[in-house]
């Protein structure tokens, strides 16, 4: 499945991302693509907000992964600096992944290869009057996630 939603501005993409936190029951594997700026932070923030995490959230740039544990509990990576995917099995890539926390990957397209097969992918294309969230699912937990942001938003 796959959807399009136009954000016009911030706050759009904030309420995306807190409408996404509330139907995340933790395990979930959210992967994020996009150009420097095109939103990613911005819509991790919104969804941990939204799952009960209080804490603020910058992006784990030289750090790869931020754990927070309220609530369900979140991984957040951001793997803009990784040099190959191997490197994150170095970090542990899969036992965070069976944490049981919400997993949340920036730049994801950079470790493809080893990404887990069932997923929701939100694609964010940068424009200058605003951006437009690609997002697909793949698997049926995910089509049912994907199904209920699109009972919610409006689809460009
Ligand atoms: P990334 O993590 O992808 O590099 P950030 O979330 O750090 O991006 O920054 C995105 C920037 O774009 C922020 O300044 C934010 O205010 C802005 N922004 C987020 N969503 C929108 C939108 N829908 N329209 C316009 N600006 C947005
Ligand atoms: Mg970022």
């Amino acid at each position: 499945m796959k959807i399009n939603i136009r954000l016009k501005n911030e706050s759009e993409t904030r309420r995306l991302g807190e409408f996404i936190g509330g139907l995340l029951k933790g395990g979930e594997v959210i992967t994020l693509i996009g150009d420097l700026g095109a939103g990613k932070t911005t819509l991790t923030q919104s969804i941990a907000k939204s799952i009960g995490i209080e804490e603020d959230i910058t992006s784990p740039t030289f750090t790869i992964v931020n754990e927070y544990e309220e609530g369900v509990g979140l991984n957040h990576f951001d793997v803009y600096r990784i040099g190959d995917s191997d490197e994150m099995f170095d970090i542990g890539f899969d036992e965070y992944i069976e944490s049981g926390r919400v997993n949340i990957i920036e730049w994801a397209n950079i470790i493809e290869d080893i990404l887990p097969e069932e997923r929701l992918e939100i694609c964010l294309e940068y424009e200058i009057d605003g951006r437009t969230a690609n997002i697909s699912s793949k698997g049926s937990k995910y089509d049912e996630i994907l199904k209920a942001i699109e009972g919610k938003f409006k689809i460009a």
